[in-house]
C-alpha cells in the first residue's frame, strides 16, 4: 500500500487529520480536568473556611458585650491573640475549645472595628502592610513575600445585637497553588506525549482503516486487467478473420458461410463473456432487483438433467439426478439465475469428468434447509486451489479452462447467486477422484408456501 503515492498521500492526509481532530479532543479534555479539579479545590476550600469562619463567627457573638470591645473570655476562643493597644496574649494550654486549632494551621483571624480599624489578630497573618478592611465576602489576596491567602469577612454583633465590627477568617492557599501547579505541569507535559502517541497511532489506524480499500482497488484493477485480457482474445481472433477475408481475392459462398460461422462464434463468445460481466456487476452493485416467486428445485433439476443429457452423451458421462424427497422443495428466488447457478455446476461437472465417469445431483431436504449436491467423478481440483475457484476468471488450469471455453467467471456468478438468495456453496475436491459442489438454501416454512401458492 505504501508503494502506491494516492494511498500513501491519502494515509498521511487521514492520520493527520485523526491526530489533529484527536488533539484537539485531548487538549479540551485535559482543559476540562483542570477546570474541574481546580473547581472542586476551590470549592472545598471555601467550605473549610466558611465552616472555620461560621463556627468562630457565632461563637463569638456569644460573648461580645461592648461594640468594638473584647471580652477576656474572648481569648478562649481564639488562642495567642493579639490585642492592638494591649499585645498579645499566650495560652499555655490549648483547649479543645478553640476552634481553629481543630483545623489546619496556616489559618489567621483578624477582628475589625465598625470603621475598619484593626483591633485584634490571631494565627499566620499574610506579611502586608496594608491593614485596610476589605469587606468583600470572599477574597484571595497575595502579601508581600508572594504568599496567597483566601479569605471570608463577616459582620460581627455584640449579644445584644449592636454592630460590633467585623471578622476575617484567612487561610494560606499555598499547598492548593502547589498542588493545582502539579496538575498544570503533569498535563503541559503529558499533553504532548499523548500527542506523540496519538500521531504514531493515527498513522497506524488510517493503514488499518485503508487495507480493505486497499484490497479491493486491488481487486479491481486485477479484474480490470483480467477482463480486458478475456475480451481481446475473440475481439483479436475476429480481427484476424476479418483481415485474412480481405486478403482473399474472390470468395465462394461455401467459404462466405465458414468464415460467418467462425464470426458469430467469436461473437457468441464476447457476448456472453459480456452478459456474465454485466451479470457480476449487478451483483456487486447490490441493486439487483430480483423478481422471486416459488421456486421448486425438484422441477429445476429434473429440466437440467433433460437439457443436458445430450452434452453429457456425447462426453460419455453417465448424467442423472437422486431425488430422495417425496415432496416439492421450494424455496423463494429467481428461476432465471437457479437455472444459472446449477447449469454453470452441472456443465463444469461434464467438462471437467472423463469419459466414462459420472455427474450426480443429488436433492435433499432437512428441516430447515434444501441441500443440492452436484457430484462427479472427475479430475478433480488440487486443494491449495479450492480457495481460488470462486475469484473471478480463475482458471484451476489455464490451457485446460480455456478448451473447454471457460472464462473463469462461471463460478464467481454460481457464489454471487447463491448469496444472493442467502444461500451457501461449499465445495469438497480430491484430484482424480472427483468433485462435490454442495449449495444449501434456506427451506420455505410450509404455512408460507400456501399462502404463496394462493398468491397471497
Ligand atoms: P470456467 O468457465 O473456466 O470453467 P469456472 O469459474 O466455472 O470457470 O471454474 C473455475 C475453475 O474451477 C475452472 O477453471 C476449473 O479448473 C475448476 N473447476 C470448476 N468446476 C470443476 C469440477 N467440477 N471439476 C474440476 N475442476 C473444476
Amino acid at each position: 500500500m505504501n508503494q502506491n503515492k494516492l494511498f500513501q498521500r491519502t494515509r498521511i492526509r487521514l492520520a493527520f487529520w485523526y491526530a489533529i481532530v484527536m488533539g484537539l479532543i485531548l487538549t479540551a479534555c485535559g482543559f476540562g480536568f483542570y477546570t474541574a479539579v481546580s473547581h472542586a479545590h476551590s470549592e472545598a476550600l471555601d467550605r473549610e473556611l466558611e465552616f472555620a469562619a461560621k463556627s468562630l463567627h457565632n461563637n463569638l457573638e456569644l460573648k461580645l458585650n461592648q461594640p468594638e470591645k473584647l471580652s477576656p473570655i474572648v481569648k478562649e476562643v481564639l488562642p495567642n491573640i493579639c490585642v492592638v493597644e494591649t499585645g498579645c496574649i499566650s495560652e499555655k494550654s490549648v483547649s479543645q475549645r478553640h476552634i481553629l486549632n481543630a483545623i489546619n494551621q496556616g489559618y489567621y483571624v483578624r477582628l475589625f472595628g465598625n470603621s475598619g480599624n484593626l483591633i485584634a489578630t490571631s494565627g499566620s497573618l499574610p506579611q502586608t502592610q496594608s491593614l485596610d478592611l476589605n469587606k468583600k465576602l470572599w477574597q484571595t489576596i497575595e502579601d508581600d513575600t508572594g504568599n496567597f491567602y483566601h479569605q471570608m469577612s463577616l459582620e460581627l454583633h455584640t449579644k445584644d445585637n449592636r454592630d460590633w465590627g467585623y471578622l476575617q477568617v484567612g487561610r494560606n492557599i499555598a499547598d492548593v497553588n502547589s498542588y493545582m501547579d502539579a496538575v498544570k505541569l503533569s498535563l503541559l507535559v503529558g499533553l504532548p506525549i499523548a500527542m506523540m502517541m496519538v500521531a504514531f497511532a493515527s498513522w497506524w489506524l488510517a493503514g488499518l482503516a485503508m487495507r480493505p480499500i486497499y484490497q479491493s482497488y486491488r481487486q479491481i484493477q486485477q479484474f480490470t486487467a483480467d477482463a480486458a485480457h478475456e475480451l481481446r482474445t475473440p475481439l483479436a481472433a475476429t480481427q484476424a478473420t476479418i483481415e485474412s477475408v480481405l486478403l482473399m481475392p474472390d470468395l465462394d459462398i461455401k467459404e462466405a458461410w465458414d468464415i460467418l460461422a467462425t464470426i458469430k462464434r467469436q461473437n457468441q463468445r464476447l457476448t456472453s463473456l459480456v452478459v456474465d460481466l454485466l451479470m457480476l456487476s449487478r451483483f456487486d452493485r447490490e441493486s439487483i432487483d430480483l423478481q422471486r416467486e416459488l421456486c421448486s428445485l425438484n422441477d429445476i433439476i429434473d429440466d437440467l438433467i433433460e437439457e443436458f443429457a445430450a452434452m453429457a452423451i456425447s462426453a460419455k458421462v453417465t448424467l442423472k439426478s437422486e431425488i430422495s424427497v417425496h415432496k416439492d422443495v421450494n424455496i423463494i428466488g429467481n428461476s432465471e439465475q437457479l437455472y444459472r447457478l446449477f447449469s454453470n455446476l452441472i456443465v463444469n461437472a461434464i467438462q471437467y469428468t472423463l469419459p466414462s465417469g459420472e455427474v450426480t445431483v443429488i436433492l435433499d431436504s432437512y428441516e430447515s434447509d434444501a441441500e443440492i449436491r452436484v457430484k462427479d467423478t472427475g479430475i478433480g481440483i488440487p486443494t491449495q486451489e479450492l480457495s481460488h475457484v470462486f475469484d473471478r476468471f480463475y482458471r484451476v488450469n489455464s490451457d485446460r479452462s480455456r478448451h473447454t471455453g471457460g472464462s473463469g467467471l462461471g463460478l464467481a456468478i454460481a457464489k454471487a447467486i447463491v448469496v444472493s438468495h442467502h444461500g451457501s456453496l461449499e465445495l469438497q475436491s480430491e484430484v482424480n477422484k472427483g468433485s462435490t459442489f454442495i449449495v444449501t438454501f434456506p427451506l420455505l416454512q410450509p404455512s408460507r408456501t400456501i399462502l404463496i401458492k394462493k398468491g397471497l
